[in-house]
């Protein structure tokens, strides 16, 4: 056993998870952070050649910003679009690098499951008052009074199946399937030079792999693209063009329609992925009607929380979202897109086990919607909540424009296409 039970763990480094590392050390509250990488933004990095569609003001928590601006940190501007990995780099690691917060942060450590020590989730007795039991992967074990779950959803992508399990073969291929946003024209470029790729996704991930390929196609002879979606219409992929409220989002949608428009991408609407089979060293992909031969397949079906690391804690899940019942209806991307998701704090994420809060991705559950403004709320306001200031934690304080959040005037330095979760 290690920590004190005074002491709060958050898990996962990541921009949601450091900002309720900053709050925490602002309200002077003792907390050990627990990230399964070796960097911090382990995730983020992982996309950081994507550029993201909302500017710096939107993208820096208020507390990491006054504790950096404490120690001379020099503030990006607020109206540019930086990338994943400017993200990570100018923001995120220099505030865990800080001196208030770095000797808290554990990297290497990933969080395989949290209890209530000695407890199972059938026993009442007792229960508010006995610590949280957080086990490591390497066995260590860690107790806390409360732990804030920031550990998001990159790690649990969906599967390439349309019935929402993997399709027949989908295991078996799993070497020729690669997860959303492989870097195409950089790190990646090799696996999909003079090759044919099929993209299954009609988000904004599919839209930026998509135009990555369609760039490299016209570099590299023999590369092919083709595109698979459930819909019957690609309406809703290329979103509103220039009449679009997210300038970058049509921009994106517009470019995509030009090059299915003169085939350089191949759009298949109306295809189920059902079943995935070897071909030589290609493999084939079949809807049960028609059948794609492709090299590489890029599965951009989105993201799943994972609740197995919490299963023995007392949980609320929405049965659609799997998200707090409370917040799916504001954050339901039949309703909602990320800028018109109501502001909402510590009431929305309370689950019936007093001291567990998930915050960040995946306290969206499936939902697609999630901002970092909104998690930066969520952070101030459930580590408000931990030290009893139910006044501040109540007052949900962010105020995001309905579509300036995502482009507002952005100064965009270079040619890379801006991502977008938007959808
Ligand atoms: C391509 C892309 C572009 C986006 N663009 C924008 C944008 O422009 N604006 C915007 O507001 N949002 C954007 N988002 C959405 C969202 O803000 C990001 O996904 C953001 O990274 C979520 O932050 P997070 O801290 O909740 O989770 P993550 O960034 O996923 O961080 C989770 C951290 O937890 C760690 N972890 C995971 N499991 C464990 C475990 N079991 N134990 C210990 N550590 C663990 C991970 O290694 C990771 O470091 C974008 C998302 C993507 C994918």
């Amino acid at each position: 056993m290690s920590e004190t039970p005074d002491t709060v763990v958050v898990v996962g480094a990541g921009p949601v998870g450091l900002a309720a590392a900053a709050h925490l050390t602002e309200r002077g509250i003792g907390f050990v952070l627990l990230e399964a990488g070796e960097h911090p933004a382990a995730a983020v990095r992982q996309w950081g050649h994507v550029r993201l569609f909302s500017p710096w003001r939107f993208n820096i928590d208020a507390a990491a910003a006054r504790l950096l601006t404490g120690a001379g940190w020099i503030r990006p501007d607020d109206g540019e679009l930086p990338t994943g990995a400017q993200l990570a780099a100018d923001y995120l690691q220099p505030l865990a690098d800080l001196p208030a917060i770095k000797p808290h942060i554990r990297y290497g450590a990933r969080v395989t499951a949290v209890t209530r020590l000695g407890l199972d989730r059938v026993r009442t007795a007792g229960r508010e008052t006995t610590p949280f039991l957080v086990r490591l992967a390497d066995g260590t074990d860690v107790l806390a009074t409360a732990v804030i779950d920031a550990s998001g959803t990159w790690d649990l992508p969906n599967v390439l199946g349309s019935s929402g399990i993997p399709a027949h073969g989908e295991t078996a291929a799993a070497a020729a399937i690669e997860p959303a946003l492989p870097d195409v024209l950089g790190r990646d470029r090799d696996r999909f030079a003079g090759r044919r790729t099929l993209v299954v996704g009609a988000g904004h991930s599919a839209a930026n792999t998509l135009l990555a390929l369609a760039d490299l196609a016209g570099q590299e002879p023999g590369t092919t693209v083709t595109w698979a979606i459930r819909a019957t219409d690609p309406t809703r992929a290329y979103g509103g063009g220039e009449a679009d409220a997210l300038p970058a989002r049509g921009a994106i949608g517009t470019r995509l329609r030009a090059h299915v428009d003169h085939g350089t991408i191949t759009l298949l609407t109306g295809f189920g992925v059902q079943r995935l089979s070897p071909a030589g060293t290609s493999i084939e992909v079949s809807d049960g009607h028609r059948t794609v031969t492709a090299d590489r397949i890029v599965s951009a079906t989105g993201f799943r929380p994972d609740h197995t690391m919490v299963s023995e804690l007392r949980l609320d899940l929405d049965p659609i979202m799997s998200s707090t019942r409370r917040l799916a209806p504001l954050i339901d991307p039949n309703e909602h897109t990320c800028g018109t998701v109501p502001p909402h704090g510590v009431d929305e994420l309370t689950h019936p086990e007093p001291g567990y809060y998930a915050i960040g991705a995946k306290s969206y559950g499936r939902a697609p919607t999630f901002l970092l403004a909104t998690g930066y709320e969520q952070a101030r306001s459930v580590t408000a909540a931990l030290t009893g200031d139910w006044p501040a934690a109540r007052t949900v304080q962010l105020n995001l424009p309905e579509t300036g959040v995502c482009t507002s005037n952005p100064t965009i330095t270079d040619d890379t296409t801006p991502g977008s979760c938007c959808s």
